[in-house]
C-alpha cells in the first residue's frame, strides 16, 4: 500500500499509487481547466504533488504549454535567478562487479579499458580541473567493493580537498558512488561531501530488475532506500536522478517526484538536486535498445512542469546534452550543468584512443569550460562557481528553508558575481573576460541590500588584488 513516509521501497515507490496516477493524468489529458486550477496552485511556488505534476505532463494545448514554460521560468527566476551554477565529473574508477545492461562499466564488457586513479593521477586530475577554473566536483566510481572500497573513496576526498595549485581549490566534492551501508555514509559525511547523488535509473521495479540482472546493484529495495540510509547517517543533501529513456518517461517522473516526496515527509528535507539524464550511445551499448527514449520537445516539458512541482530542488543537466538542448532547458528551470567534461577514468589529463576508450557516455557537449562560460554569459546567464552554502553549515532543512522564504538569493547572486570574477582573473580568455566583467558591473547594481551590496563590491575589488574566497 501506499505510505509516503514507509521506509519501505515499494510502500513509498508504490506501483499501484503510480498507476492510478497516470490513469487519472490520462483521463484528464483534455481538461484545461483542471490544469489552469493546478497552475494557479503552481504560482505559489509551493510545488505540486505528483498526481497535479502528472496532469501537467500530460498537456498537449499550444496554449497552456506556453503558461506553463512562463511559469517555469517565473520561478526559475524568482529562486535562482540567471545564475547557473558549474560543475565537472571526476571519474576515479570504471571497474564494476555491476551487470547493467545500459552501462558501459558493466562486468561483462571486455574491451573497455578498466582503470583506477592512484592518488597521484587524483592529483594530476584535479589540477587540471582547478586550471580550467572548476570549483566543484561530482566523483565517479563503479561499484567493486574489493578494488574500490570506501576507504579508497574517502582517501580520495582528502587528496582533492588538500590539493591548493596557484589559486586554484575544489570546495565542494559531490560523490556518486554505489548504494552502501549507514556506517559508509557516516565516513562520507565526516570526510566533509556536498551531496551524495545516486540515480535510480529507473523507478519501474520490473524493469529495473530486467536491467540490473547481476550484482549488489540488482536489489531493488536496497538501492531505491539508499537515500534514507544517507539521511539516517546525517546526509541531508541528497541528490536523485533516472536515467530517462530506460522506461516508460512518465512513470519515472511521477516516481522520482514521490521519491522527493517521501524524503520530505520521512525526514524533513526533499533531495537538493535532481538530475534528468538521458541515454546516450556508449561502447558495447545500443542506445536503439531502449525504445523509450524521450524527444527533445518531451523533453523540454518534462524538465519545465519538474521545475515547477519542486521549485527548491536544484535541476542538473550534464554535456550528455548538446548545445542547443541545453540552451533550451536553461530557460526551463535547470539551475545548474557541466562544463569542459571527460567522462573516462584520468580523461582530463590524458587524450583517450579509441584503444585505451574507457568513457561512460560520448559526450555531446564537447566546449571547454571557457567556451560554456562564455556562451553563458553571451545568453545573459551568470556562470556561478559558488560553494558556500555546505561550507557555512546551510545544508539540509536549514537550506531548505532559506531557500522558501527566498533569503537564499541575498547569499547567491553576490556570490556568483564574486566566484566569476575569480574565473575571469585567474582563467577566462581576453573574450571572456571582457564579457564577464560587463555583467558583473551591471549586476552590481542590482544587489539592492545597500550593506551586501557594497561588501560585495569591497571583496570583488579585494579579488582584483590578488585575494581569494570570500562568501556570503
Ligand atoms: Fe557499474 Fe554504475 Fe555502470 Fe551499473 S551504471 S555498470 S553500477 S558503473
Ligand atoms: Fe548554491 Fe548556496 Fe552558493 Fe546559492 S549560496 S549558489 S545555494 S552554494
Amino acid at each position: 500500500m501506499y505510505d509516503v513516509k514507509s521506509k519501505n521501497a515499494v510502500e513509498f515507490i508504490n506501483d499501484d499509487e503510480i498507476q492510478s496516477t497516470l490513469k487519472y493524468a490520462a483521463e484528464n489529458k483534455n481538461n484545461l481547466n483542471l490544469m489552469r486550477e493546478i497552475l494557479k496552485k503552481a504560482s505559489e511556488c509551493k510545488g505540486l504533488s505528483h498526481r497535479d505534476a502528472a496532469v501537467l505532463l500530460e498537456c498537449e494545448d499550444k496554449e497552456i504549454l506556453e503558461e506553463i514554460y512562463a511559469l517555469a521560468d517565473e520561478i526559475k527566476q524568482k529562486f535562482y535567478g540567471n545564475r547557473i551554477v558549474m560543475f565537472a565529473p571526476l571519474y576515479l574508477s570504471n571497474y564494476c562487479v555491476n551487470g547493467c545492461l545500459y552501462c558501459p562499466y558493466h562486468y561483462k564488457n571486455k574491451h573497455i579499458a578498466r582503470k583506477q586513479l592512484s592518488q597521484e593521477e587524483i592529483e594530476k586530475e584535479v589540477i587540471a580541473l582547478q586550471d580550467m577554473g572548476h570549483k566543484r566536483l561530482a566523483i565517479e566510481t563503479g561499484e567493486d567493493p574489493e578494488r574500490c572500497p570506501i576507504e579508497y573513496v574517502l582517501e580520495s576526498i582528502k587528496t582533492i580537498y588538500g590539493i591548493k595549485h596557484k589559486n586554484g581549490a575544489i570546495r565542494r566534492v559531490n560523490v556518486n558512488i554505489a548504494a552502501t551501508t549507514i556506517e559508509n555514509y557516516k565516513k562520507l559525511k565526516e570526510a566533509g561531501i556536498g551531496t551524495y547523488i545516486l540515480f535510480q535509473e529507473t523507478y519501474h521495479k520490473e524493469t529495473y530488475e530486467r536491467l540490473h540482472p547481476t550484482g549488489p546493484k540488482s536489489n531493488y529495495a536496497y538501492h531505491t532506500e539508499a537515500m534514507d540510509r544517507a539521511m539516517q547517517a546525517g546526509i541531508d543533501d541528497v541528490g536523485c536522478g533516472v536515467l530517462f529513456g530506460l522506461n516508460l518517461y512518465k512513470y519515472d517522473f511521477v516516481g522520482i517526484l514521490m521519491h522527493a516526496e517521501h524524503l520530505e515527509a520521512a525526514y524533513g528535507c526533499g533531495p537538493h538536486t535532481i538530475s534528468v539524464p538521458r541515454v546516450r550511445p556508449a561502447d558495447d551499448i545500443d542506445p536503439n535498445e531502449f525504445d523509450n527514449s524521450l524527444s527533445d520537445e518531451l523533453f523540454e516539458k518534462l524538465v519545465a512542469v519538474l521545475r515547477i512541482a519542486v521549485p527548491y530542488t536544484g535541476i542538473i543537466i550534464s554535456t550528455r546534452e548538446n548545445k542547443n538542448v541545453r540552451e533550451i532547458l536553461l530557460k526551463r528551470g535547470v539551475s545548474q550543468i557541466s562544463g569542459g567534461s571527460r567522462t573516462s577514468v584520468g580523461g582530463y589529463v590524458e587524450k583517450e584512443t579509441p584503444e585505451e576508450n574507457s568513457a561512460q557516455f560520448d559526450v555531446n557537449d564537447t566546449r571547454t569550460l571557457d567556451e560554456v562560460v562564455n556562451w553563458l554569459l553571451s545568453t545573459g546567464h551568470i556562470p556561478s562557481f559558488c560553494t558556500a552554502c555546505y561550507r557555512e553549515g546551510r545544508t539540509g532543512d536549514r537550506f531548505m528553508s532559506l531557500c522558501k522564504s527566498g533569503q537564499i538569493v541575498n547569499c547567491c547572486h553576490p556570490n556568483a558575481l564574486m566566484t566569476l570574477k575569480e574565473y575571469l582573473e585567474d582563467y577566462a580568455s581576453p573574450d571572456t573576460r571582457e564579457k564577464g566583467e560587463k555583467v558583473i558591473a551591471e549586476e552590481l547594481k542590482k544587489i539592492t541590500n545597500p550593506k551586501v551590496r557594497s561588501l560585495a563590491e569591497e571583496y570583488i575589488e579585494n579579488i582584483k588584488h590578488g585575494k581569494r574566497d570570500f562568501r556570503f
